[in-house]
C-alpha cells in the first residue's frame, strides 16, 4: 500500500458504500480506506425491517461481494471504530490506537437509535432495529413470539409490525403521539394508515406512553402503559435516530443535529472533510434552511456527489428526495419535502387501495405521498424534479401519471 494520503471515510453504510465506488467509479486512483465499527461488508439497511424476516432465505443484505472492494483496490478495516480526528494534522485515529493520514476526511456515520427511556428496556426480548445484528436478533426471536409489542409507530415500528403479524404474532403498536407517522406523512395520510393497520389485525394505541417494561428472571413479561398492561414476550422498540455527529463536535467542527455542511456537502468549519447521509445537516433547494434527511436516496446520492467531487466533478446538492416504506402489502412511498403549513389534497386512486396526497405551498405541488400507487410516485419524482411548477388546477380531474405524460407528448411536438 502506497503512504499517500488519500480518502479515508468513516462509516460503512449506504452513504460510505456510495462514496468509495463513486471514487473509484470517476477514476480516482488514490488510497481509499473505510472504516467501519460493524465486523459486516457493508450492507442494505431497509430489507432488515421489512421483508427480510419472512423471506425463505433470510436476512442477506450485503451491497456488494468482497471482491468489489478487492478488485477496487478499497481497503475496508471492518470492525475498527475510529475514536478521534486531529484535523491539525489531517489524520483520524482508530480505537486501535492506529492513526492514518488523509488528504480528504468523509464522515458517513449515519445515525444510532434513541434508547427507549424506561426502566426494564435492558431486558432480555427488548431489541431496538437498526443493524444486522439487531435483525438477526429479532429474526430469531420472531420465530416464537407470541405477543409482540412494537413501540413508536413511525416507519420500522410499522413495518416490524406488520413482519410480525405475518408471522402469526398478535401485535400491539404502542405510539406516544396522537398519530401515527406523525414525522412522516401528512395528516390526511395518517388516519388511512391506522384504519389498513387495524383493518391487518394489528392493534393501534395511539396518545400512550410506555411507563416501564417488566419481566420475570430477566426476561420480558409485560409492557406497562398508561392504559394498562400489554402481555409480551417481544417487544421492539423504533422512536427516532440522533445522528452520529460525535466526532465532529469533538474535533470543534460546527454540528447541530449533524454535521453542517455546505452545498457541496463540505463541512462549513474544514474543506477538508465532508459528511454524507444521515450525520450530515445541510442545504437543500426544496428545503427552507438546512436538514437532515434520513434516507436511502440521500445517503446513495449524497455519497455519489462527494466521491466524484474529490474525483474531480463539483456540483451543488440538489438531488430530490424521495423515501419509501413497506408496511405488509401497505407500500407507502413519498417524493419531495412536505411542511406542516402546506396545504394537502388526498385522492383516491382508481382502485380502493391507491391513494395519493398532494403538498401544495403557494400554489405550486412540493410533494407527493402515495400508497400502493407506484406509477403517481414516479410521476412525481419527475415531475417536481423540473423547474416547471404544477398547480392545484393542472391536477384537477387528472393524476401526475397523465399530466407527466401530457407534457412529454407537448416537448416532443415542440
Ligand atoms: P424510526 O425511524 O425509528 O421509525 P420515526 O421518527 O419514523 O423513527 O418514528 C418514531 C416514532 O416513535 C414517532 O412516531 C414518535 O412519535 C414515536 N415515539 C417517540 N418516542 C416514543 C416513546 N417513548 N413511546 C412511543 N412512541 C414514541
Amino acid at each position: 500500500m502506497t503512504s499517500a494520503a488519500g480518502v479515508v471515510v468513516v462509516g460503512g453504510g449506504q452513504a460510505g458504500f456510495s462514496v468509495v465506488s463513486a471514487l473509484r467509479g470517476a477514476g480516482y486512483d488514490g488510497p481509499v480506506t473505510v472504516f467501519a465499527d460493524e465486523p459486516h461488508l457493508p450492507y442494505q439497511r431497509p430489507p432488515l425491517s421489512k421483508k427480510a424476516h419472512t423471506e425463505p432465505d433470510g436476512v442477506r443484505v450485503d451491497l456488494v461481494p468482497e471482491s468489489f472492494y478487492r478488485e477496487r483496490d478499497i481497503e475496508l478495516r471492518l470492525g475498527e471504530g475510529v475514536t478521534a480526528l486531529d484535523t491539525a494534522r489531517r489524520t483520524v485515529v482508530a480505537g486501535t490506537g492506529a492513526r492514518l493520514p488523509y488528504e480528504h476526511l468523509v464522515l458517513a456515520t449515519g445515525a444510532r437509535n434513541r434508547p427507549l427511556p424506561v426502566p426494564g428496556a435492558e431486558l432480555t426480548g427488548v431489541h431496538a432495529l437498526r443493524s444486522l445484528d439487531d435483525a438477526l436478533a429479532v429474526g430469531r426471536a420472531l420465530a416464537t413470539a407470541r405477543d409482540v409489542v412494537v413501540v413508536g409507530g413511525g416507519f420500522i415500528g410499522l413495518e416490524l409490525a406488520q413482519v410480525a403479524a405475518a408471522r402469526g404474532a398478535h401485535v400491539t403498536v404502542v405510539e406516544l403521539a396522537d398519530r401515527l407517522l406523525s414525522r412522516a406523512v401528512s395528516p390526511q395520510l395518517q388516519e388511512h394508515l391506522r384504519d389498513r393497520h387495524e383493518r391487518s389485525g394489528v392493534r393501534v394505541l395511539t396518545g400512550t406512553a410506555v411507563q416501564a417494561i417488566e419481566g420475570s428472571q430477566g426476561r420480558v413479561r409485560q409492557v406497562v402503559t398508561d392504559v394498562g398492561a400489554l402481555p409480551a414476550d417481544l417487544v421492539v422498540y423504533g422512536i427516532g435516530a440522533v445522528p452520529r455527529d460525535e466526532l465532529a463536535r469533538d474535533a470543534c467542527l460546527a454540528v447541530d443535529d449533524g454535521v453542517i455542511v455546505d452545498e457541496q456537502l463540505r463541512s462549513v468549519s474544514d474543506p477538508w472533510i465532508s459528511a454524507v447521509g444521515d450525520c450530515a445537516r445541510h442545504p437543500h433547494p426544496h428545503a427552507d434552511g438546512l436538514v437532515r434527511l434520513e434516507s436511502v436516496q440521500n445517503a446513495t446520492d449524497q455519497g455519489a456527489l462527494v466521491g466524484r467531487r474529490i474525483a474531480g466533478a463539483s456540483a451543488p446538492y440538489a438531488s430530490l428526495p424521495w423515501f419509501w416504506s413497506d408496511q405488509g402489502d401497505i407500500k407507502l412511498q413519498i417524493a419531495g419535502l412536505r411542511a406542516p403549513s402546506d396545504t394537502v389534497r388526498l385522492v383516491a386512486g382508481d382502485s380502493a387501495e391507491r391513494l395519493a396526497a398532494y403538498a401544495f405551498r403557494d400554489d405550486r405541488l412540493v410533494a407527493v405521498e402515495t400508497l400502493n400507487w407506484a406509477a403517481e410516485h414516479l410521476a412525481a419524482r419527475r415531475l417536481l424534479e423540473r423547474d416547471t411548477p404544477v398547480r392545484a388546477a393542472d391536477l384537477a380531474g387528472s393524476t401526475l401519471g397523465a399530466l407527466a405524460r401530457a407534457r412529454r407528448n407537448a416537448e416532443v411536438r415542440a
